[in-house]
C-alpha cells in the first residue's frame, strides 16, 4: 500500500508511530453513500422508540469502553487524560440527549379552512459529518448524534492526524445494534475522502468542522449541488477583564482559558483584553499562574498541557512567537514530542498577525483599554466571532457587554461556553449554523407541509 493511501497516526508526545489506517479514496465513498442509503432506510422505518433504545445502548457502549477510548485520545491525540475522560463522557452524554429527542421531534398543526394543515420534520437521508483533529471525539458525535436521532444515516471523516476513536466509536454502534452501514468511519485525506463527501450527490448535508478557509471551499462546493452546509470554524476570542471585577479570579481562570487542549481550541480565550487601572495587578497576578502550569506527558494524571498534535503545528505557532516579543513564559519537557510552552505576550501591536489571527496553540496577548467602548472595540476587531468572556461585578455592564460583542458563545465571569444542551455557533467568519442544544436534531431534518382537505367528496 502507497504512502499516499494510508494514514500514519503519530503521538504527538513521543513522535512514535501509533497505528496506520487505511486511507478511503474517493470510490470507498461512493460505496460507503451507497450502504448508508440502505441502512437509513430500514432506520426511518423503526419505530421512534426502538431507534431511541438503539443510540441509549450505544451511549452504555461508549460509557463501558469510556477508558478505553480516553487512552486511545491520549495517544493519537496528545490530550491530557482527565480532558480525554471528559471528552469521551460527552460523546456517551450526546448520545443520551439525542435519544430523548427522537420521540419528542414534533411538527406541528396549523390553523387552516376547510382541513387541517401539519408538519411533518423528515429526515435528510446522509449526513457527511467533516471533524477537526483538535477535539476528535466531541466534535464527530456533535454532527453524528443529532443526526441519528432524526433519522439520517452519518458518513464520519475523522482529520487525518485523528481517526483511531472514531473507528472504534463506529465499532461500538455496531455492538449495540445500530444497522450495518448506519455510521460509517471514512479516515482519510480531506482532499480525497473529504471532498468526495462534500461533491456527493447523495450526501445531503455537510457538517463541518475545521478551518475557515476549508470551511469556505466546502461551502461553495455544497452550494453548487444546494447542499445543506453547517461551518464550525476559527475563533480569536477575547476575555474582556474590566477593573470592577474580582481580578484575582479572572487573573486565576485566565491561563486554562487559552492554554487547556495546548490552546488548539477554538473558543480559546487568547485575547487578554484588561482595564488599564488594573492592568499592572492583573499580570502580577497572571505570571505565577502560567509559569506554574505542569507541562507534560499527558497520561500523567497531574499534568495539565499536553503536547501540540504535529511539527507541522508546532512550526505555525513558532512563525507568531517571534523574539522581540516581550512576556510571561512557562515550561516545557525536554527531548522528542511537539512541545511549546504556554507563553503571554504583552506590548503587542493590536494590529499585529498574533492579536488578530487564531494561532492555535498556547498563545495569549494582553491589550490595554481604557473604558467600555474601547474594550467593545476591541473585542470585536477580528474577523472571528465565535465565543468570549467578560469579567466585571457589574451586572448593567455584563448585559451592555455581551449584547455589543460580536459573537456566538459568552460566558460573564466564567469561562464555559461550551455544554451539549445548550446552542454553540459562530457570528462573522467563525461560522455558519448552530450545533448541539434543544434545536440539534431539527437542523437534520427537512419540514414538509400536508394540507389534508375535509370537504366532503361525496356526490
Ligand atoms: P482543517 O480545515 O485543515 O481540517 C478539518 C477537516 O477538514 C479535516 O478532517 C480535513 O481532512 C478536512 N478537509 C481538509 N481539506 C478538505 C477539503 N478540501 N474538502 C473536505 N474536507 C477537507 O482544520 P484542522 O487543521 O483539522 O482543524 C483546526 C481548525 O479547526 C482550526 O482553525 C480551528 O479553529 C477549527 N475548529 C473550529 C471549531 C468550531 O467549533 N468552531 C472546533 C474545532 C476546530
Amino acid at each position: 500500500m502507497s504512502h499516499e493511501y494510508e494514514l500514519e497516526v503519530l503521538n504527538p508526545a513521543t513522535e512514535e508511530v501509533v497505528a496506520t489506517v487505511p486511507a478511503a479514496s474517493a470510490a470507498d465513498v461512493d460505496a460507503a453513500v451507497v450502504r448508508a442509503t440502505k441502512a437509513q432506510a430500514l432506520w426511518v422505518a423503526l419505530a421512534p422508540g426502538e431507534r431511541a433504545r438503539l443510540l441509549r445502548r450505544f451511549a452504555v457502549a461508549v460509557d463501558e469502553h469510556l477508558e478505553e477510548l480516553a487512552q486511545l485520545e491520549v495517544r493519537e491525540a496528545g490530550h491530557t487524560v482527565g480532558n480525554a475522560r471528559w471528552e469521551a463522557g460527552n460523546v456517551r452524554d450526546l448520545l443520551d440527549y439525542a435519544a430523548g429527542g427522537v420521540e419528542r421531534l414534533t411538527g406541528r398543526q396549523i390553523p387552516v379552512a376547510g382541513g387541517l394543515d401539519v408538519t411533518i420534520l423528515e429526515p435528510l437521508g446522509v449526513v457527511g459529518v467533516i471533524a477537526p483533529w483538535n477535539f476528535p471525539m466531541p466534535i464527530a458525535a456533535w454532527g453524528t448524534a443529532p443526526a441519528l436521532a432524526a433519522g439520517n444515516a452519518v458518513l464520519l471523516k475523522p482529520a487525518e492526524a485523528t481517526p483511531l476513536t472514531a473507528l472504534r466509536l463506529a465499532e461500538l454502534a455496531l455492538e449495540a445494534g445500530l444497522p450495518e452501514g448506519l455510521f460509517q468511519v471514512l479516515p482519510g485525506h480531506g482532499s480525497v475522502a473529504g471532498n468526495a463527501l462534500v461533491e456527493h450527490p447523495g450526501v445531503a448535508k455537510i457538517v463541518f468542522t475545521g478551518s475557515t478557509a476549508v470551511g469556505k471551499q466546502v461551502l461553495a462546493k455544497g452550494s453548487a449541488l444546494l447542499k445543506r452546509v453547517t461551518l464550525e470554524l476559527g475563533g480569536k476570542s477575547p476575555n474582556i477583564v474590566f477593573a470592577d471585577a474580582d481580578i484575582e479570579a479572572a487573573a486565576a481562570a485566565a491561563p486554562m482559558a487559552f492554554l487547556d487542549n495546548s490552546g488548539q481550541d477554538c473558543c480559546a480565550r487568547t485575547r487578554i483584553l484588561v482595564q488599564r487601572s488594573a492592568y499592572d495587578r492583573f499580570l502580577d497576578l497572571l505570571a505565577p499562574g502560567i509559569e506554574s502550569v505542569l507541562v507534560g506527558d499527558p497520561a500523567d494524571e497531574q499534568t495539565q498541557m499536553g503536547p501540540l498534535i504535529s511539527k507541522v503545528q508546532l512550526e505555525r505557532v513558532r512563525s507568531y512567537v517571534t523574539d522581540d516579543l516581550g512576556g510571561i513564559r512557562g515550561k516545557t519537557p525536554e527531548g522528542p514530542g511537539f512541545w511549546f510552552p504556554p507563553t503571554v505576550l504583552t506590548g503587542v501591536d493590536p494590529h499585529a498577525r498574533v492579536a488578530v489571527e487564531e494561532v492555535f496553540g498556547p498563545v495569549a496577548v494582553v491589550l490595554p483599554f481604557e473604558d467600555e467602548a474601547e474594550a467593545i472595540q476591541l473585542a470585536n476587531a477580528t474577523d472571528y466571532g465565535l465565543s468570549g468572556s467578560i469579567w466585571t461585578r457589574d451586572v448593567g455592564r455584563a448585559l451592555r457587554v455581551s449584547q455589543a460583542v460580536r459573537a456566538g458563545n459568552l460566558s460573564v465571569n466564567s469561562h464555559s461556553s461550551v455544554r451539549y444542551w445548550t446552542p454553540f455557533g459562530g457570528f462573522k467568519q467563525s461560522g455558519i449554523g448552530r450545533e448541539l442544544g434543544p434545536d440539534a436534531l431539527t437542523a437534520f431534518t427537512e419540514t414538509k407541509n400536508v394540507f389534508i382537505s375535509t370537504e366532503s367528496t361525496e356526490a
